[in-house]
């Protein structure tokens, strides 16, 4: 598969053509930001991680049966994917209240919530990806309702599935942020599902292992996404 014209640079990957008009490659690199691009840095090694949980993560995924963008892992850094056209809704589901739920709702982080809460946010770096409704989804003409009454559906599946698998590698799933896009008239789950775009927390101490490392300069952010890893790769 040849690598070709450079489509798009995100803050966290790169995306190129291949010589498969229906297949890109993406590549995971090691920069970081927060605070919608206020705070840079790089993280060792996390391009490599990400792509290695994000690969195994995707993969589980298609074995319950649902449908995401991975084709496979090619080298270190990089995944072949399915070419989609990304819908720009970010999709967040959250099982405990933190990070910005936390701080709306005035809750103390930690707080289990009694149903677990979907969200949309606006996919706009000019707008600072605000807050959305299925109204305002519609109003934009961002997706149809059926797209969004599905892709609804597969994130609670996804947390699911995700919750479960994630307790028995003694870790707490807090929330996390999913993409969907369109390929070939199907909807499917693309991005990256990593320490990224998840909350995880040591189901004992609590402890966090994942981006808020770095967000909130809490040390030890790569021996975090290293733990991620070493947990998912023991079975
Ligand atoms: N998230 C993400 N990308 C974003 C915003 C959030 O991957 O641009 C993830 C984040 O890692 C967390 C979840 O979505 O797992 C909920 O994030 P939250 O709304 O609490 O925002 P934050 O505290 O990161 O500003």
């Amino acid at each position: 598969m040849q690598k070709g014209e450079l489509l798009y640079e995100g803050k966290a990957k790169k995306v190129y053509r291949t010589d498969d008009p229906d297949t890109y490659l993406v590549e995971f690199k090691d920069d970081a930001t927060a605070f919608n691009g206020q705070k840079k840095g790089t993280i060792r090694d996390k391009g490599e991680l990400n792509n290695k949980i994000s690969t195994r993560l995707f993969r589980l995924l298609e074995k319950e049966g649902i449908a995401t963008h991975l084709v496979e892992q090619i080298s270190d850094r990089e995944m072949l994917v399915k070419a989609l056209e990304i819908i720009p809704v970010e999709v967040v589901v959250r099982n405990i209240a933190a990070g910005s739920l936390a701080k709306r709702l005035g809750l103390a982080e930690g707080t289990p919530v009694a149903r677990t809460v979907v969200e949309y946010y606006y996919k706009s770096d000019e707008l600072g990806d605000p807050l959305i409704n299925d109204d305002h989804i519609a109003a934009m003409n961002l997706a149809g309702a059926s797209e969004m009454a599905a892709i609804r559906k597969t994130a609670l599946a996804v947390n699911d599935f995700l919750r479960r698998y994630m307790d028995e590698r003694n870790l707490i799933l807090v929330d996390f942020k999913l993409e969907f896009g369109r390929h070939k008239g199907r909807i499917l789950l693309g991005d990256e599902i990593s320490p990224d775009t998840c909350r995880f927390w040591d189901k004992q101490s609590r402890e966090k292992l994942d981006k808020d490392r770095f967000r909130r300069d809490l040390g030890g952010v790569e021996e975090a996404y290293q733990e991620i890893w070493k947990r998912l790769g023991e079975n």
